[in-house]
């Protein structure tokens, strides 16, 4: 197993962190470094490194980071408009935490395809 990262010390409470959403499963909180006026992140509390570490049983948990992403959606009224939910992984999709993390980006037009 990986050594843990800095999203276990969000979880924690050990470093502060805008948190909007909690429950037994997930945490999400606002991004550091925003890409689109609403920037969120959405994790397990349970670490899975990356999304190649996921196992099958992980599938329920995994999939309420996408049911939190669809609650704040409708909480901050960007639903109708839409949204971009993006997770990375390894290198080439320039993953730089290696705790799984679904982005909710908002606020904006998104561009397709990604850079
Ligand atoms: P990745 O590149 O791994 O898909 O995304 C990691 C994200 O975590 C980046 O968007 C980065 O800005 C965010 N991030 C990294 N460290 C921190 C932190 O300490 N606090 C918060 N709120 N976000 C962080």
């Amino acid at each position: 197993m990986q050594e843990e990262t800095i999203f276990d010390k969000i979880i924690r409470r050990e470093i502060p962190a805008e948190i909007i959403y909690e429950s037994d499963d997930v945490l999400g909180f606002k991004d550091i470094n925003p890409q689109a006026p609403v920037h969120v992140l959405f994790i397990p509390k349970k670490r899975i490194p990356t999304v190649n570490d996921m196992r099958d049983e992980d599938a329920e948990r995994v999939g309420k980071l996408f049911l939190a992403a669809r609650d704040y959606a409708r909480q901050v009224g960007v639903d109708e408009d839409g949204y971009r939910l993006v997770m990375n992984c390894n290198e080439h999709g320039q993953q730089t935490v290696p705790h799984i993390h679904l982005h909710f980006l908002a606020g904006r037009q998104m561009l397709w395809p990604p850079g």
